[in-house]
């Protein structure tokens, strides 16, 4: 029955692409134009921080030069599903400010198999980077929030969206480069109940990771509050 009333709701409401509008033969968010001026991230990468690398013949375990370098990274694992480019940015942006909300959806899809190496080390806790509440009210809902519920149908853990919080106001990142970009986020966040958060394995979810200083400002508080481990998934970064 689910079935003939989703069929009769097609003829009227076809699947159409996030990204351009053009009706789909099935669900699967994007059409295929769409879709191939997108650059997903695939192996080889640097198996801890998640860094595409270039013409790298595949090897096993291969870690990047800034890893090895950074021996006191916060996060297990990083990794996210694509490179921040003008395609990725657009539906990202259409998530984050125009309501584009449906775009959670497939984005989840892809943080699914992005993912594939922190479900496999062993997960408890998605947490969405939180938003000020200002922000929040303004905006009407947290994008990474909309992400972690969507990847919880698909991954089946558990999403806590109250235990971490952003108490500070901080101002968009997007106008800061690099060591202004910790300044203006440094201590922002704080995990209001640590009994909750204590000897967790965490995954921190965000829609883009640009230096990694909002998430790595969660990451301190998490750790504070006993977190066993911290892992990262967004759905694109800047390389
Ligand atoms: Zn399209
Ligand atoms: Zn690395």
């Amino acid at each position: 029955m689910k079935e003939i009333i989703k069929n009769i709701l097609k003829l009227f409401l076809p699947p159409r692409c996030i990204k351009c509008g053009t009706v789909l033969g099935d669900d699967d968010g994007l059409c295929p134009e769409c879709f191939n001026n997108l650059n997903f991230i695939s192996e080889p990468y640097c198996q801890k921080c998640g860094r595409p690398f270039e013409e790298i013949k595949k090897q096993k375990k291969l870690i990047c030069g800034k890893c090895l370098k950074e021996k006191q990274s916060p996060f297990r694992l990083s990794r996210s599903a694509l490179i921040y480019d003008d395609a990725s940015k657009d539906l990202i942006l259409a998530l984050k400010f125009m309501d584009k909300t449906e775009n959670a959806k497939v984005m989840a899809k892809w943080l699914h198999i992005a993912g594939k190496d922190i479900w496999q080390e062993g997960v408890d806790v998605l947490i969405p980077v939180p938003l000020h509440y200002t922000r929040l009210l303004k905006r009407k809902y947290n994008q990474s929030a909309l992400l972690s519920l969507e990847l919880n149908k698909l991954i089946k853990k558990e999403v806590d969206l109250s235990s971490l919080v952003k108490h500070k106001k901080t101002k968009p990142q997007v106008q800061f480069s690099g060591k202004e970009r910790i300044k203006n986020v440094k201590d922002a966040f704080m995990v209001k109940n640590p009994e909750s958060i204590k000897g967790k394995r965490v995954v921190l979810i965000d829609d883009v990771m640009t230096t990694g200083s909002t998430l790595k400002e969660c990451a301190k508080a998490l750790k504070k509050a006993g977190a066993k481990s911290i892992d990262t998934l967004t759905v694109a970064r800047v390389i």
